[in-house]
Order: C-alpha cells, then sequence, then structure tokens
C-alpha cells in the first residue's frame, strides 16, 4: 500500500462545495462545485483500499472504485479515466445524479466511524477532466459492419447501448420522440442536478463516433414500428415509462394540478431557450404561487426544488409516508430541506378544493402501519385529522408506469409482464419478437440512471451475440 491511500484516520470527508442557498435558488446551476485537483486526491486517498470492496459490489456498474480512487489519489488521472470510463459510458453524469447515498457511498467501509469517501465527487472530477484535456477520444470502430440497428429512445438506456454497438462497427441509428436527445437526463432532470451542456457534450461526442440520430420521430405515430424492424437487422426498445400515475381524489381535474412532467419539461426547455406558451401562460410556471408537491421520490424533490428556483410564494411537499421512507435521495431531501420547502410528512390528499381553478388542498393525516407482505410498512388514514393546505398550484408527482407499448406500437407480440413492462429474456434481453431487444426503465420499471446505462451495455453485448450468430447462419447457408 502507498502512502498516498488509507488517509480516513486522518483527513475527514470534505465533499466538493455547495452554492450558498441564496445564490443556488436565484438560477439552475448545478449545486455542487467542482473539486480541484487536489482536493480530489486528498478524498481519493480516503479510500481505505480494503479486500472486500463493497463500494464495486452495490454500484449496479461494478466500477473498479479502489483502483480509480487509487489512480487519482497519485495524480494519475487519465489512468483513472481509462479505467472509469471502461465499465461506465457516463461516469459524470453518474458522478452527478446516483444517490450515492444508496449505492456505492452508502457502503463503502470507512462509512462507520469515518463518513465514506466521496466517491461520486470524485467519478465525476475525472471525467471532467478527461474531457478538458481531450482524453475523451471519439469512438473508432476497428472495422465497420453493414448491419444496421435501430434503437428507439435516446434516454441513458439507449445511449449506453449505441454506444457499444457503434464501437463494434455497426450502423446504429437512435430514434426519439423528442426533439433533442437524453431522455429523462435533458427533459426530466432539471439542471440544479446536471446542467444541460454536460448532455450536449454527449451528443457531440456521439454523433462524432458516426452513431446517428433521427429526432422528432414518435415511433408508432408517424413512423410505425413495423416499417422501423423493416429497416434494420435488430432493434431495441429504450422508451422509458411515461404514464404519470393519477390521484383518485375528488377535484382532481380543476385547472391548476398538473403532472410533474409537463412541468419539468416546461422548466428545462424554458432553461433551454425554447418557447413555452403554456410556461408563458402561467399553467406550467410557478412564479408567485402557493405550490403544493405530492409525492415523495426524486421527481417531487426536482419539482418542489424548480418551484422555489420559479420564486413560488410557498412550497410544500405533501407525502404520505415519514422521512425515513422517502424512497428518493436523502442527499436530495436534504438540499430541498436547506432550500427552504416545507414538508408535509405522513400526509395524503383527499380532496382538491375550488370551484374551476384550485385554491387548496384537504389532507389527511398518516400512520404507518404493520409491514405487508413486501415489508413495507402500510399507511393508514388517522380519523378526524383532516387539514387543509392554501394552493394555487397542484403538481402531481406520484411515480410512473410503463405506457402501452403493444398498443402504441400495434404489435400484440411484444409481451409484458404483470407490471405492463416489456417481458425479455433474463440473459438475451430479447423480447418475445426475434430480432426485437428492450433496455431501461421499459423492462425494469421506473428506476435510475446507472440501471439504465447498466441494462443498455448489456443489451448491447447481447444483440451483437445474436447479430454475429444470425450472421454465421447466414454464411453457412450460403
Ligand atoms: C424527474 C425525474 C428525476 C429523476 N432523477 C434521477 C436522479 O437524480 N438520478 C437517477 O439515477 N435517476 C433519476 N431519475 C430516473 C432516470 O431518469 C430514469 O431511470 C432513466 O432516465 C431511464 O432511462 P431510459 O433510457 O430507460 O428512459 P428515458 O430516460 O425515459 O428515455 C426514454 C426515451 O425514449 C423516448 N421515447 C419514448 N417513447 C418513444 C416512441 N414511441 N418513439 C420514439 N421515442 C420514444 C423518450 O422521448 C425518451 O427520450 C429521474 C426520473 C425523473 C422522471
Ligand atoms: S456509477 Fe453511481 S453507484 Fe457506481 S460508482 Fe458511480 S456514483 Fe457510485
Amino acid at each position: 500500500m502507498t502512502e498516498h491511500m488509507q488517509q480516513f484516520v486522518r483527513l475527514p470527508q470534505q465533499p466538493p462545495q455547495k452554492r450558498g442557498v441564496v445564490e443556488r435558488r436565484e438560477d439552475f446551476g448545478e449545486i455542487y462545485r467542482e473539486f480541484d485537483q487536489a482536493g480530489a486526491a486528498a478524498q481519493a486517498s480516503r479510500c481505505s483500499q480494503c479486500g472486500i470492496p463493497f463500494c464495486q459490489i452495490h454500484c449496479p456498474l461494478g466500477n473498479n472504485i479502489p483502483d480509480w480512487l487509487k489512480l487519482s489519489a497519485e495524480g494519475r488521472l487519465e489512468e483513472a479515466y481509462e479505467i472509469s470510463a471502461a465499465t461506465n459510458t457516463f461516469p459524470e453524469i453518474c458522478g452527478r445524479i446516483c444517490p450515492q447515498d444508496r449505492l456505492c457511498e452508502g457502503n463503502c467501509v470507512i462509512e462507520k466511524g469515518f463518513e465514506s469517501v466521496t466517491i461520486g465527487a470524485v467519478e465525476r472530477f475525472i471525467t471532467d477532466t478527461a474531457f478538458e484535456q481531450g482524453w475523451v477520444r471519439p469512438i473508432r470502430p476497428r472495422r465497420e459492419r453493414a448491419q444496421s440497428i435501430g434503437i428507439i429512445g435516446a434516454g441513458p438506456a439507449g445511449l449506453a447501448a449505441a454506444e457499444a454497438l457503434r464501437r463494434q462497427g455497426y450502423q446504429v441509428h437512435v430514434y426519439d420522440r423528442h426533439d433533442r436527445m437524453g431522455g429523462l437526463l435533458i427533459y426530466g432532470i432539471p439542471g440544479f442536478k446536471l446542467e444541460k451542456p454536460i448532455v450536449e457534450r454527449r451528443r457531440l461526442w456521439l454523433e462524432d463516433g458516426g452513431i446517428q440520430f433521427h429526432l422528432n420521430q414518435d415511433i408508432g405515430g408517424a413512423l410505425s414500428f413495423e416499417a422501423l424492424r423493416g429497416r434494420h437487422d435488430a432493434v431495441l426498445i429504450a422508451t422509458g415509462v411515461y404514464k404519470a400515475r393519477e390521484i383518485a381524489a375528488p377535484g382532481s381535474g380543476l385547472h391548476g394540478i398538473v403532472p410533474a412532467l409537463d412541468y419539468l419539461i416546461a422548466s428545462n426547455r424554458k432553461g433551454l431557450g425554447d418557447d413555452v406558451p403554456d410556461y408563458d401562460s402561467g399553467l406550467l410556471n410557478a412564479a408567485g404561487k402557493r405550490v403544493v408537491v405530492i409525492g415523495g421520490g426524486d421527481t417531487a424533490m426536482d419539482c418542489v426544488r424548480t418551484a422555489i428556483r420559479q420564486d413560488a410564494a410557498s412550497v410544500t411537499c405533501l407525502y404520505r409516508r415519514d422521512r425515513a421512507n422517502m424512497p428518493g435521495s436523502m442527499r436530495e431531501v436534504t438540499n430541498a430541506i436547506d432550500e427552504g420547502i416545507e414538508f408535509t410528512w405522513l400526509a395524503a390528499p383527499e380532496a382538491f378544493l375550488g370551484d374551476d381553478h384550485v385554491t387548496g388542498v384537504r389532507a389527511v393525516r398518516m400512520h404507518l402501519g404493520l409491514a405487508d407482505a413486501s415489508g413495507r410498512q402500510i399507511v393508514e388514514p388517522v380519523a378526524g385529522s383532516s387539514f387543509t393546505v392554501e394552493a394555487d398550484l397542484v403538481i402531481k408527482a406520484l411515480g410512473f408506469d410503463p405506457e402501452d407499448l403493444p398498443g402504441a406500437f400495434n404489435e400484440p407480440g411484444l409481451a409484458l409482464t404483470r407490471w405492463g413492462t416489456l417481458k425479455v429474456g433474463s440473459k438475451d434481453f430479447m423480447t418475445a419478437l426475434p430480432g426485437v431487444f428492450a433496455a431501461g426503465d421499459i423492462v425494469r420499471g421506473a428506476s435510475l440512471v446507472v440501471w439504465a446505462i447498466k441494462d443498455g451495455r448489456d443489451a448491447a453485448a447481447a444483440m451483437h451475440q445474436y447479430l454475429e450468430q444470425s450472421a454465421s447462419f447466414a454464411t453457412a447457408a450460403e
């Protein structure tokens, strides 16, 4: 062991500085500043280089974290970048938005007693530096292959697969119904977690590598799924999950009650300089309003923190469980509290008040009961505990289910699970249709970017195997 490592006994955890609350509420810039090289090296040197790296085991991508921490501590950043990029298509994105407290950092062995290594921040620093230094080289396949692949969905799953397949030399075409690539990275996740030039930088890199994007292409709409299949030797469906869960309560149809993703897309588009009539009209803009957000996951946290930046008069988050049971990243909950969001835990909406436009939410207190079969405590209303929260804008952030893909694609052969996600082979990622694969949220259900990347990479490997086998059968038959 070099003298560079195991510094946790001497050095305290020091994450990159956060911008002050007053300053960061004024804009949509990321709230964490970047490490400088000395800071990154010092924090990386805290790694204990333990024999069984639990951080790596709990990283969905199996990143070789101890290795790139050691190289960073030694100032060997280009090598650190090579190792980091070998297992992760977008390390700088994961470093920013993975819920590290539940994944790598939450399982760091020095966490008990010394606070974990700031793994995500070092990961981000390594790749941001690599971009600055020109170490992120274009994708240049060793040989071109004639076979072509169609990928539906330019989110992290589709993009990770596109990169891996292009490296193998396939002709890769990515289709998306939006006018920009990135999926939820561009239109869902706000800039204060992930600034958009970071995504744009990757677009340029992917295009430079020869991946062709076909934007504004709604598959199942203007271009049929059947026609798309006819164009390509294999197809990957990576369309994510977008059917917003509804609240069955009286008054839920009132004006001023909006779905979370509509609200976030409007805000992100505005930040990207687009014309957004529903934002300008005030429908999807929290300025001056009393805002109530219903839900407790990452989407809800993004909505409350967007509303506060839009200069809402007040922002309240209603969540039916308690803080400890919130499903999203604890780090983001803490950031939201710091930024002035009021949380009303253990409360659920009973009814929305107002004649035409919403004026308030009548909520009821909840308590946590016994655990159900899944092990999660059930929530039950407390009789006679109703109360009202005044509101001009209510944002529903209760999560997402898959859309009806066999219906949308007019392809009944696409088999579904009982949750409505696409059914694929556990190892080969193939749907019930030969040559049609699927990855990301549309298979897993609403999940995380890091899992989408993992699935995209694994699906690409399975598609490569399938295409090689198909090619060798064709040669044998000649
Ligand atoms: C508001 C919000 C915040 C989040 N925050 C985090 C976070 O902080 N950290 C984290 O790890 N995860 C976060 N997530 C989850 C994460 O964004 C997703 O798990 C991830 O993006 C899934 O990747 P994907 O590629 O499967 O799908 P998506 O990113 O949803 O991409 C799917 C793409 O397919 C396109 N598409 C869909 N249907 C069609 C069609 N018929 N034709 C053409 N194109 C189509 C869509 O336009 C989209 O671009 C968040 C999710 C939301 C909603
Ligand atoms: S990809 Fe996510 S879980 Fe894995 S090391 Fe990076 S931040 Fe941690």
